[in-house]
């Protein structure tokens, strides 16, 4: 199957600034892929390109192997859902889901509303206006907004930003559950790696533009390409130009003797975490490493002697 979308050395300039500096990417139609990357990489920019509110400089952007650069955003069929929502405050919860519906003269507007309310669980609150409701049933109210229309593409761009932690943790959930029962292709933007991990079949890493990976979230995560890579999707251990994710790495009293790789260190602190103890010791290099141990192996105290250890199969290298 050819993909449903795909950018071709897309590219954005601003006088003094590549916000969008020639990315190239092939999405599946069905699957949920996020763009991930620190604030300012270029995400947005990349969306508005790909929904039509943006020209690109140079590059192309393709809706099921067709070029749309010149289509106006309407006439593409995706759909955004904007990281303000963007909601219509004099109307309610269901006239902003079917608005696009009746521009459109659509068919079947009352059943495919209810569909959405439904999908969404705004079944009840259909009559409220935005300042009536929370800001997770907002984010529900634009989510079934856009994917009512039943687009090529729903574009997200950081849909889940605005929300407590709680309430985020439940809608990553929810989010992944619709996409699949939906099948829509989903195409998330955020700087929040825990999300794009738990939520992309596949992502790409940006960064300053660029894209400086694309892959599943195992392999972006375990076998990073570059230090970027791995320093943003997770804390790293350098050990002697290595990394080491801290979930891989140990500390004991006593020396590994299982064929681990193995230095000294003294430990330089400890920090209760709830659920487990992050314990930071020093190497004789100089590098510092951090662990996560259970609370019942949690008993070190700055100053102890230690060994810190780990397996050369969960070592990072870079070119
Ligand atoms: P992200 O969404 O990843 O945080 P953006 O795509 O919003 O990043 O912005 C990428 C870069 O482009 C930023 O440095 C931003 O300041 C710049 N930028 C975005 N829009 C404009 C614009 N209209 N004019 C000039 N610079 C812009
Ligand atoms: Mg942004």
């Amino acid at each position: 199957m050819p993909p449903i979308l795909e950018l071709r050395n897309l590219t954005r300039h601003y006088p003094g600034q590549r916000a969008v500096d020639g990315i190239s990417l092939s999405i599946e139609p069905g699957s949920f892929f996020s763009l991930l990357g620190p604030s300012g990489c270029g995400k947005t920019t990349t969306l508005r390109l790909i929904a039509g509110f943006e020209q690109p400089t140079a590059g192309d952007v393709l809706l099921r192997g067709e070029v749309v650069n010149g289509r106006k955003p309407y006439e593409r069929n995706v759909s955004t859902v904007f990281q303000s929502y963007a909601l219509f405050p004099h109307l309610t919860a269901r006239e902003n889901i079917e608005f696009g519906l009746k521009r459109r003269r659509a068919a079947d507007i009352a059943r495919r509303v209810q569909a959405a309310v439904s999908l969404v669980s705004l079944d009840g609150k259909e009559r409220r206006r935005p300042a009536q409701l929370s800001g997770g049933e907002r984010q529900r109210v634009a989510l079934a907004r856009s994917l009512v229309v039943e687009p090529d593409v729903l574009l997200l761009d950081e849909p889940l930003a605005a929300l407590d932690p709680k309430l985020r943790q439940q809608m990553r959930l929810e989010l992944k559950a619709m996409q699949r029962r939906v099948g829509i292709t989903f195409l998330l933007v955020t700087h929040d790696q825990q999300e794009a991990l738990s939520l992309s079949g596949r992502l790409a890493v940006m960064n300053a533009g660029r894209i400086e990976q694309v892959g599943t979230p195992e392999e972006v995560y375990l076998r990073p390409k570059t230090k970027f890579v791995a320093g943003f999707l997770g804390e790293v251990n350098w050990i002697q130009g290595v990394g080491v994710r801290p979930e891989a790495t140990r500390v004991a009293r006593v020396p590994d003797t299982n064929g681990a790789r193995c230095r000294p260190a003294v430990i330089t602190g400890t920090v209760f975490l709830g659920d487990c103890i992050q314990v930071r010791a020093r190497l004789e290099s100089g590098e510092e490493t951090v662990t996560q141990v259970p609370r019942a192996l949690g008993a070190f105290q700055a100053g102890d002697p230690v060994y810190v250890s780990w397996h050369q199969a969960d070592e990072m290298t870079f070119s």
